[in-house]
């Protein structure tokens, strides 16, 4: 089984807050022990864990921007070299343990996706959770 957050994307950069939706899916499985996995099947997306704080949420958005610009080769066909770039270096997925049933994270770990390449109409995140035995 496999569960999916769809949503669409209004900008070229942005962060959207995955985190009730993940646990919303903990809680309805009903898995006391196991692991979630957290995955953007998309090349020009990243997920991260970390603070939901408005100051940092541009400056996620910064850092990209300024680590990731550049003069790329991709840049040639679709002009979209620093998302992808990104998206390799940050990552596009994240597991998570469960444990008594709950999502086991920080205080300041919410389960952020970053938009690389806006605006989309379909981005979908997979969340898979994985029972212990
Ligand atoms: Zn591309």
């Amino acid at each position: 089984m496999i569960n999916t957050i769809s949503f669409s994307t209004k900008r070229k950069f942005e962060v959207v807050d995955l985190t009730a939706d993940v646990e919303r899916i903990v809680k309805k499985r009903d898995v006391k022990e196991g692991l979630c996995v957290v995955h953007a099947p998309h090349a020009t997306m990243a997920i991260i864990l970390n603070e939901n704080e408005s100051g940092l949420l541009s400056d996620y958005v910064d850092v990209v921007k300024k680590l990731f610009s550049g003069d790329w080769l991709h840049d040639r066909i679709d002009n979209n070299a620093h998302a992808h770039l990104a998206s390799a270096v940050i990552g596009s997925t994240r597991v998570l343990p469960i444990h008594n049933g709950e999502l086991v994270r920080g205080t300041w770990q919410n389960i952020l996706a970053i938009e690389l390449d806006g605006p989309r109409q379909h981005r979908n995140i997979v969340v898979k959770i994985i029972k212990e035995k």
